[in-house]
């Protein structure tokens, strides 16, 4: 490391030495790898993400390494922080969120309106913060494996800013760099023409569409279309279908999917700024914050006692439902059945 004194909160130039030499790999991925490395000095878990070089044009790699030090600059509680680079590893080394993405804990377990609008929250307000630096940083690779879980199972934002849409650089190696990450459902129409725009920051809000729409229904989008079709069909209008989010929601639910369907809108003039959802999105999760903690004895839950009620694995979930409502319901949730 090029020096020891001060904090995480400083950009710094690792070294692959720096680490104990047990590295956890956490996720291969097209790109690159993720591990779980620990800090020899501060004994502090960090996760490392190496870029395999060869598979990236040299001139996006050079940007990722340019930039880093900006990137490490931003801190806010939903995004999650950049600590500096490991040059000889090829790798960004980043705060360690234990409870991984979004879009595996999605997939493996059930979640609880409530706990469904507080992370679609606290997403839009790590967009809104990335929105509102000047000039905004653009996201441009916003999903929901790039939405991580901290140890309560609280949100942040990561993998900012790596993607680019430079002055000079054709649409097609920009559109190539995210359909080749598997993004094709997060881009929006406009992009798949022939104009000329640069994206901006309406890309991001479009793919923030997507996000809601995966959160309220667990799904993935297009589940097996090809991406041809996806093109075609988003190209004239075609969204996720909105009948897959479940009957049973609570009221505030419609609220929300206007939300989503305006992020969505063909239109990129006509997509809301973060600035105003997170206003929306901050009134809804109020609604159905839940009121107080809850006991239970089950195994399968997270420690943060605001989490016990909303994450059961699925494999549970049936039974412990049936359960939760009998035992709970009536005295947490008086007038709000509806939520489960
Ligand atoms: P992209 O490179 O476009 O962001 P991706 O998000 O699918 O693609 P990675 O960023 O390499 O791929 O992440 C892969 C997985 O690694 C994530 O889904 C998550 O489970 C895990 N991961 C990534 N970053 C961290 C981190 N900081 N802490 C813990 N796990 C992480
Ligand atoms: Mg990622």
């Amino acid at each position: 490391m090029d020096c020891l004194d001060g904090s995480l909160g400083q950009f710094r130039n690792f070294k692959k030495d720096d680490f104990e030499a047990d590295w956890i790999k956490v996720a291969e991925c097209r790109f690159g790898q993720v591990y779980q490395v620990k800090l020899k000095v501060w004994r502090v878990k960090c996760a490392l993400k190496s870029f395999d070089t060869a598979l990236y044009p040299n001139s996006i790699y050079r940007r990722i390494i340019d930039e880093a030090s900006d990137i490490a600059k931003v801190k806010f509680k939903f995004v999650a922080s950049v600590y500096g680079l490991c040059s000889d590893a090829s790798a960004v080394v980043m705060e360690y969120m234990s409870n991984g993405s979004l879009n595996n804990l999605l997939a493996s377990h059930t979640l609880m309106w409530p706990k469904k609008f507080q992370m679609i929250h606290e997403t839009s307000m790590g967009m809104n913060f990335l929105h509102s630096m000047t000039p905004p940083l653009l996201h441009l690779n916003f999903k929901t494996s790039n939405i991580l879980l901290d140890d309560h199972l609280h949100v942040k934002v990561s993998d900012f800013g790596l993607i680019h849409c430079e002055e000079g650089m054709s649409k097609k190696l920009f559109m190539e760099n995210l359909t080749a990450r598997g993004n094709i459902s997060y881009i929006p129409p406009e992009t798949f023409t022939q104009c000329p725009d640069r994206p901006g920051t309406t890309f991001d809000v479009y793919s923030f569409g997507i996000v809601i729409w995966e959160i309220l229904t667990q799904q993935k989008p297009y589940a097996g279309c090809s991406m041809t079709t996806v093109l075609l069909q988003v190209s004239n209008g075609k969204r996720p279908c909105v009948e897959l989010i479940p009957d049973q929601k609570p009221r505030e639910c419609d609220q929300m999917i206007s939300i989503m369907t305006q992020c969505w809108d063909q239109d990129q003039m006509k997509r809301p700024h973060f600035s105003d959802i997170v206003k929306k999105t901050e009134a809804l999760s109020e609604v159905l914050k839940i009121p107080g903690p809850i006991q239970c004895d089950k195994n399968d839950y997270q420690h943060d006692k605001n989490s016990i009620l909303f994450l059961l694995s699925k494999k549970d979930f049936g039974s412990f439902k049936e359960s939760v409502r009998k035992e709970h319901v009536s005295s947490q949730f008086s007038g709000k059945k509806s939520l489960l």
